[in-house]
C-alpha cells in the first residue's frame, strides 16, 4: 500500500516500527542474535485495517445490553427481547438495539409488543442503523411523548390511526426517549469499549475514527488507554448539535485540548447533515416517490451548516459529515467549498461519510475539494433495505447513483473504508468483497448490482488502509508497509489476489500486530506457527528488541 502499491516478500520490525522491506528474499544483515524470524508459509500480510467511521463504545455497550443484531425475523427479535426482559426482572428499563427495519411492516414495530414482553416496563431499542427507536408505552410516558406531542423538526413520531404514538420514533423524535434512559456508567462505557477493541483486533483493525464522540465516550477511551489496553489509533469526531449552533465551538475546543490518552485525539467534529433513506429521513433534492412531496429534511439549513463549518475550520477542526441523500451531500460539499473560500488554502481532508445517493454532477467534488469519501461498502448490494425501503422511494433513475464507489474512485478521489458498526459488521473483509462484487457476500456468484460502480481489489484495499489513514491524518505513521512506519500488521490466511473475490468474506485473520505487539492471535493456530512472540517473550516489542 505504498504509492506504487508494491508487493513484498519480507519485512523486518524493530522497536515497534518497520525497519526494512525486502522484495525478494530475507537479507541476513537484518537478522541479529535476538531476532525472531517468522516464516508466514505463503500467508498474506497487509497494513492493519483502519475503519474510517465506527461507533466502538456505544456498539460495545449495545452488545452488553439487549443485543438484537443479526436477528433473521420479527419472531427472533421478539424472542430475544423476551429473554432480555426475563434476565433483568428488577430493571426499570430494558435497553438495547440492533433490530432491522425490514423485519417489520414499513419498518414500524409497535409498542404493544414491548408492553407485553416487558410486563409494562420501559423499553428502548435502537434500530440497527441508529436512526429509529422502538419504545414501549411506559418509555413514551417517561419521555413525555403523547398523542398531543407534535413531530419535532427533522424527526417523526410514527402514529396509530387515532394519532397516538405507535412506538417507533425517527431521528430527532428519539431524543426525549434517549434522555429518559438512565445513562450508562463510566464503567459500563469502558467495558463496552474493551469488548469493541477485542472485536476490532480480531478483524485486523488497528485504527478507527470514533464517529460520534462526546465527553463520556472520550473518558472511556482515556481510561482504557491509560491502563495500556487500547492498542488502537483513535481519531474522535466529537458531535456538534444543531441546537448548539456556533456557541458550542468553545466546548469542542475544550474537549480537543483534553488528554484522552496517547493513542486518542479529538481533532474532528461530527455533523449530521440528514437522516437515512430507509426511513425516508435522508434529505433529497427531489421528493421521495409516493410520499406526497416529502423530500426529507436537512438537520442544519445550508446556511447554518456553512456558518458552522467555516468557524470550525477557522479553529483548525477537521469536518466529519454524515451525508446520505443527494441534497445533504450537496450541502456538505457546498459547506466545504465555502470554508476554502472563507479561510484560504489548507490541508483539511473533510470527510463525508455514508454518501449513499448522489446527484452525478457532485461526484467530482471530493477530488476538487480534497475531501475523503468514507464509504461503508457492505451496504452496496441489493438487500432488503435497498430493495424494499430505498429503491421504491427513489425510482430507478436516481437509484443508479446509490453508492457510486467506482465513479468516485475514477475521479482520483481518496476512498476510505468504514463499517459504521454496529449498523453493520466491523469486519472489513465482507465489505472488501462487496465493493468488488456488489452482491450479498453469502450469495452465489452472479451479476453485480449497478456494475459501473464496482471497484478493483487494489482500490478497496487502499481504502481500508492508506485511504483511511489519510482521512485521519495518520498516513505518515500508518496505512502502508514502508520503513519508518509503525508495525501495524494483519496476517490473513490467504492471498487476496489469488482467490476469487467471492471468497474474500471467508478469509480469516490469523494475527494482528499493533506497533509490533501481537494484539490478536487466532485461537485455532497451533503452537509454534506464526509465533511472533507475546508479552512474556517480547521479541518484537518496543521495549526490548535490540536486533
Ligand atoms: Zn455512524
Amino acid at each position: 500500500m505504498d504509492a506504487a502499491r508494491s508487493r513484498a516478500g519480507a519485512l523486518a520490525v524493530r522497536d515497534g516500527r518497520i525497519a526494512w522491506i525486502g522484495f525478494d528474499d530475507v537479507d541476513g544483515a537484518w537478522i541479529g542474535p535476538r531476532t525472531r524470524v517468522v516464516d508466514l508459509g505463503g500467508r498474506f500480510v497487509l497494513p492493519g485495517f483502519q475503519d474510517s467511521h465506527v461507533h466502538p463504545v456505544t456498539s460495545g455497550v449495545e452488545l452488553l445490553g439487549c443485543d438484537l443484531n443479526d436477528s433473521r425475523s420479527a419472531e427472533e427479535v421478539r424472542a430475544r427481547v423476551a429473554r432480555c426482559a426475563a434476565a433483568r426482572p428488577d430493571d426499570e428499563w430494558i435497553v438495547g438495539g440492533g433490530w432491522d427495519l425490514p423485519l417489520f411492516p414499513a419498518g414500524n414495530p409497535h409498542r404493544s409488543v414491548l408492553d407485553e414482553l416487558a410486563g409494562g416496563r420501559a423499553v428502548y431499542l435502537s434500530s440497527a442503523d441508529g436512526h429509529s427507536a422502538w419504545v414501549s408505552s411506559r418509555a413514551l410516558e417517561l419521555a413525555g411523548i403523547s398523542a398531543s406531542t407534535p413531530d419535532p423538526p427533522a424527526g417523526r413520531i410514527e402514529r396509530d390511526a387515532d394519532g397516538a404514538p405507535s412506538g417507533t420514533l425517527r431521528e430527532t423524535a428519539m431524543v426525549p426517549a434517549q434522555r429518559a434512559v438512565p445513562p450508562p456508567s463510566p464503567e459500563r462505557l469502558a467495558a463496552g469499549l474493551r469488548e469493541a477493541v477485542r472485536i476490532a483486533h480480531g478483524f485486523g483493525i488497528t485504527g478507527v475514527v470514533e464517529a460520534d464522540g462526546n465527553e463520556p465516550l472520550l473518558a472511556a477511551y482515556a481510561a482504557l488507554d491509560r491502563a495500556g489496553e487500547l492498542d488502537l489509533h483513535v481519531t474522535a469526531a466529537v458531535r456538534a448539535l444543531p441546537e448548539g449552533g456556533l456557541a458550542q465551538v468553545g466546548e469542542l475546543e475544550r474537549l480537543r485540548a483534553g488528554d484522552w490518552g496517547p493513542h486518542v485525539r479529538a481533532t474532528a467534529v461530527k455533523i449530521f447533515a440528514d437522516g437515512v433513506l430507509e426511513a425516508q429521513t435522508g434529505a433529497l433534492l427531489a421528493p421521495y416517490v409516493g410520499r406526497g412531496g416529502d423530500r426529507g429534511e436537512l438537520m442544519w439549513s445550508e446556511e447554518r451548516l456553512r456558518e458552522l463549518a467555516v468557524e470550525l475550520d477557522r479553529r483548525g477542526f477537521q469536518l466529519h459529515v454524515h451525508a446520505i441523500g443527494d441534497r445533504a451531500i450537496r450541502a456538505a460539499f457546498d459547506a466545504v467549498e465555502a470554508v476554502a473560500a472563507a479561510n484560504g488554502p489548507r490541508d483539511r481532508r473533510a470527510t463525508l461519510a455514508h454518501i449513499q445517493l448522489f446527484a452525478p454532477e457532485d461526484i467530482p467534488r471530493f477530488r476538487h475539494l480534497g475531501a475523503a469519501a468514507s464509504f461503508q461498502p457492505l451496504w452496496a448490494y441489493e438487500d432488503s433495505y435497498i430493495r424494499e425501503l430505498t429503491v421504491p422511494f427513489l425510482g430507478p433513475e436516481r437509484s443508479r447513483w446509490l453508492y457510486p464507489m467506482g465513479s468516485v474512485a475514477r475521479t482520483g478521489a481518496v476512498l476510505a473504508g468504514g463499517s459504521d458498526w454496529s449498523v453493520s459488521s466491523m469486519n472489513p473483509l465482507p465489505g472488501i468483497e462487496v465493493a468488488i462484487t456488489r452482491r450479498d457476500p453469502r450469495a452465489e456468484p452472479g451479476p453485480p448490482w449497478i456494475p459501473e460502480e464496482t471497484v478493483d481489489l487494489r482500490t478497496i484495499l487502499a481504502a481500508y488502509t492508506i485511504g483511511s489513514a489519510w482521512a485521519s491524518f495518520r498516513e505518515r505513521e500508518t496505512g502502508s508497509l514502508e520503513p519508518g512506519k509503525l508495525a501495524d500488521l494483519v496476517v490473513l490466511d490467504r492471498d487476496l489476489f489469488a482467490i476469487p473475490p467471492t471468497e474474500i468474506s471467508d478469509v480469516k485473520v490469523l494475527v494482528t500486530l499493533f506497533a509490533g505487539d501481537v494484539v490478536y492471535r487466532d485461537p485455532g493456530l497451533p503452537d509454534g506457527v506464526l509465533a511472533f512472540g507475546g508479552p512474556e517473550d517480547p521479541i518484537l516489542s518496543k521495549e526490548s528488541n535490540d536486533g
